[in-house]
């Protein structure tokens, strides 16, 4: 089986995840995609430059997967989580805009007056900014939100993973056309 420990980080790359008609469903990890090549669930579309290596099979690091089984499309939010939130935000402050870490998660509207976790009520701050607004809304604190806050859209959440190496990836998720 493919070693953790011989092919370290590139196993966390991300792999982009299509339905059977190509519509992008999920992005994965390269270890869960491998998973899912080997149990026969996906075919590769795309692969990375890198290879992975097992003592008996050397397998070009998959890109772009495409499900052999159509799956429904129910599932198509996007989770509110700590890691989503930030990736929304791109790691950003929303009040100074800085990235320099450490960053946190702000309620725009305090939790101990009603606000709530969600896509539109959390936002990334930076520890300064955040102990600074306090228990106060942005208005209060005469604080500026770099753009308001509000659920991701799944292929727009998508595209914020294309980087220098994804560029396979923009004609499934409509950035140009193939
Ligand atoms: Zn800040």
């Amino acid at each position: 089986m493919i070693s953790p420990k011989k092919n370290g980080s590139i196993l966390n790359q991300s792999v982009l995840v299509l339905n059977t008609n190509y519509s992008p469903m999920d992005i994965c990890t390269a270890r869960r995609a491998i998973c899912l090549f080997y149990n026969e669930k996906v075919d590769i579309l795309e692969s990375y430059s890198e290879h992975v290596h097992s003592p008996s099979v050397t397998l070009p690091l998959p890109s772009i997967v495409k499900l052999r089984d159509f799956v429904s499309h129910n599932k198509m939010d996007v989770i509110l989580t700590r890691r989503n939130l930030m990736v929304r935000d791109d790691h950003q402050c929303q009040y100074c805009h800085t990235k320099k870490g450490p960053l946190t998660l702000d309620h725009v509207l305090p939790k101990n007056r009603g606000g709530g976790d969600a896509w539109d009520n959390l936002v990334t701050a930076c520890r300064s900014c955040n102990h600074k607004k306090g228990d106060r809304t942005p208005e209060e604190a005469k604080m500026v939100l770099k753009r308001m806050p509000k659920k991701p859209n799944k292929i727009h959440y998508f595209q914020q993973f294309i980087h220098d190496k994804q560029g396979a990836w923009r004609p499934y998720l409509f950035m140009e056309s193939f």
